[in-house]
């Protein structure tokens, strides 16, 4: 059976000692967050996750949900004593706003805990995980009395959320949309249609789930600009605040799926039930995207979240297993083999999942910090570069930690050779796993698109100039250190290749938007790599500023400077190759005939 550890101890790192979160104590919720406070709850958060989640990880995925004929949905065993603990010890709360009953903590500390919750079990924390994009568009968009009926409750995990844009005909176009909102005449409205492929759409954790759902008004233009969101409860709520009668809901089935199997993807048919405009009319799909970029991050998690438990459990197998002697002579002459950790293609699928993961980790820590920034750092200049930088590197970080993620998972499952293919070792589930991850929240083609063709150009590129100055400062700050060649130098010819790519999209998408579609993944990629490469070199600076002050624990910043080393030596020059598949152009790939393929 797989195991997990969560990784307290780098987090702590990146915390202290990268971001140095210190700083900020100024700030709503960093106030609060002292270390001694920060500690208690990565140990606790850590128990919880070792011991209560990942145990159910396994059984959960064998067992899978079951739909009842009455529509219900019974999670597998073990997991609603476990979303009781998890409402009861309030993890449910750790970032919420203290107004709704939440702790108010920093989104930064709150991203610590949702790895630790996806590496354990990444199908039961998408229960929660979904009511927190929910909540998130109700806080922004709610009126007042929406927010007084559905906070308080979902902040506490007593009501969970749900997102519904997806339908059979349309996924990625939501232009194509059908559900009707038709209004009741009292200032609800009547919700007809079917959503599908629905996370935690039906289940038995909480007592109430709040739909959030894409509909059409009658009045409603063709088109993405028709599209309104809709509040919809499972039991309708009565004006004192307790559950009414069943709203005109169900779940049709439950879709047989390859991985999350403990997480309930429904189909949700509405049958006239009853619903509350959230937000202004026709203007649904700007509110969804605010669940749905607080989300793509949350995915992005998940996708270095399996990577991680799947390396962990390489990294045990591959010192256990023995098999051939090293290439340089026995390394273990006392046994009839060697552990295969002594094989260099055997290291370099656990140095590459490792490197990517420690410096997906660092990336998505610091965007969390930039979230909070966003919000409440002291000028409108300092919020404006953090917004900008957080809307550009969404995409990137959802789209290349998911497909980096599934990458690794896969090949940490490689290091477990055929025992990685049988299920008992649990190898094969963070696979399946991790492989949703490319796909929901927008298919990571779409993230890719999404880069090229919004998020560059938007502020005339203040983004991605942002960006660029960044990394370009930390570079010309160390250049002369020779003890950072071996960071700045590959860094430097990545960031490189990123800007003259950005150079020629400019120059070529404009006049073909072929050509940009035909480069973004390679694009997305390459910023994806300057983004970990810059998380490596300023990870090394500390390490060797670290060493050079006679730390007490060298080990762990040397390991730092050898995994960076990886990072910079075997990773981070794809670049070149990204660059050249992009300057290929669009041309041959749009040659062949449909018909010919
Ligand atoms: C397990 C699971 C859980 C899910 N949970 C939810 C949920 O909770 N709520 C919800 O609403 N949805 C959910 N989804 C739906 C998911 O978000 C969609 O499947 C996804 O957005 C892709 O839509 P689609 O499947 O219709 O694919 P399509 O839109 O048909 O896309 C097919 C392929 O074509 C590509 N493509 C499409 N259009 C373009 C374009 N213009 N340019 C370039 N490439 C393009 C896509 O990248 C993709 O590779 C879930 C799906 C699954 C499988």
């Amino acid at each position: 059976m797989p195991s997990y550890t969560a990784p307290v101890k780098d987090m702590t790192f990146i915390l202290n000692e990268v971001l140095n979160i210190g700083q900020y104590a100024n700030l709503p919720g960093y106030s609060d967050a002292t270390p001694d406070l920060v500690s208690a709850i990565l140990e606790e958060g850590a128990k919880l996750c070792e011991n209560e989640l990942a145990p159910l990880n396994h059984s959960g995925d064998q067992e899978g949900c079951t739909r009842h004929a009455d529509g219900s949905v019974t999670t597998p065993k073990g997991f609603k004593a476990a979303y009781d603990l998890l409402t009861e010890s309030g993890w449910t709360s750790l970032t919420a706003d203290p107004k709704y009953g939440g702790q108010g903590l920093p989104h930064v500390l709150g991203f610590c805990v949702e790895e630790m919750m996806v590496s354990s079990n990444m199908a039961f924390t998408m229960y929660p995980g979904l009511s927190a994009g929910a909540r998130a568009a109700i806080e922004i968009d709610g009126t007042d009395a929406q927010k007084e009926i559905y906070m308080h409750k979902m902040v506490a995990g007593d009501w969970t959320g749900t997102m519904n844009l997806t339908e059979p005909h349309c996924g990625t176009d939501l232009g194509l949309l059908r559900t009707k909102a038709e209004p009741n005449g009292d200032g609800s409205y009547a919700i007809t249609g079917t959503k599908i492929f629905i996370s935690a759409g039906e289940h038995d954790l909480a007592e109430n789930i709040i739909h959030l759902v894409l509909a059409r008004l009658p009045d409603a233009p063709k088109g993405v600009k028709g599209i309104s969101l809709f509040i919809v409860p499972k039991f309708n709520i009565n004006d004192d605040g307790t559950l009414g009668d069943r709203n005109n809901l169900i779940c049709g089935s439950i879709e047989e799926k390859m991985g999350i199997h403990a997480n309930s993807t429904c189909v949700m048919n509405y049958d006239g039930a009853k619903g509350f405009l959230l937000g202004e009319p026709h203007k649904g799909l700007r509110s969804m995207f605010i669940m749905m970029n607080a989300a793509r991050i949350g995915v992005s998690v998940q996708g270095y979240g399996q990577s991680e438990v799947a390396y962990q459990n390489a990294v045990a197998y591959a010192n256990d297993r023995i098999q051939g002697r090293a290439l340089s002579g026995p390394k273990a002459p006392d046994k009839a083999a060697d552990p295969i950790i002594v094989h260099p293609d055997v290291r370099r699928m656990l140095m590459n999942a490792r490197a990517f993961n420690e410096a997906a980790r660092a990336s998505a820590l610091w965007c969390a910090m930039l979230i909070d920034l966003s919000h409440d750092a002291e000028t409108e200049e300092e919020r404006q570069w953090a917004d900008d930088i957080v809307s550009l590197l969404t995409p990137v970080m959802k789209g290349v930690f998911t497909d980096r993620g599934y990458e690794y998972a896969t090949s940490s499952q490689q290091v477990f050779g055929g025992h990685g293919y049988i299920t008992e070792h649990g190898m094969d589930q963070f696979v399946r796993d991790a492989r949703i991850t490319q796909i929901y929240e927008g298919a990571n083609g779409i993230q890719a698109l999404d880069l090229v063709g919004r998020k560059l150009a938007a502020h005339g590129g203040r983004a991605i100039q942002a960006f660029f100055k960044l990394v370009g400062s930390f570079l010309s700050a160390n250049k002369d250190n020779e003890k950072m060649a071996d960071f700045v130098g590959p860094l430097s010819a990545a960031l490189a290749d990123l800007q003259a790519s950005t150079m020629w999209l400019m120059q070529n998408g404009m006049a073909n938007p072929d050509n940009a579609g035909a480069g973004s993944t390679a694009y997305m990629h390459m910023m994806g790599h300057v983004l970990l490469g810059y998380q490596w070199a300023q990870m090394a600076k500390i390490s060797l500023d670290q060493l050079d002050a006679g730390t007490s624990d060298p080990t762990f910043y040397e390991n730092k400077l050898i995994t960076g080393r990886h990072y910079m030596k075997r990773r981070l020059p794809e670049t070149k190759a990204q660059r050249a598949e992009l300057e290929a152009g669009a041309d041959n790939l749009m040659a062949l005939d449909a018909a010919n393929f």
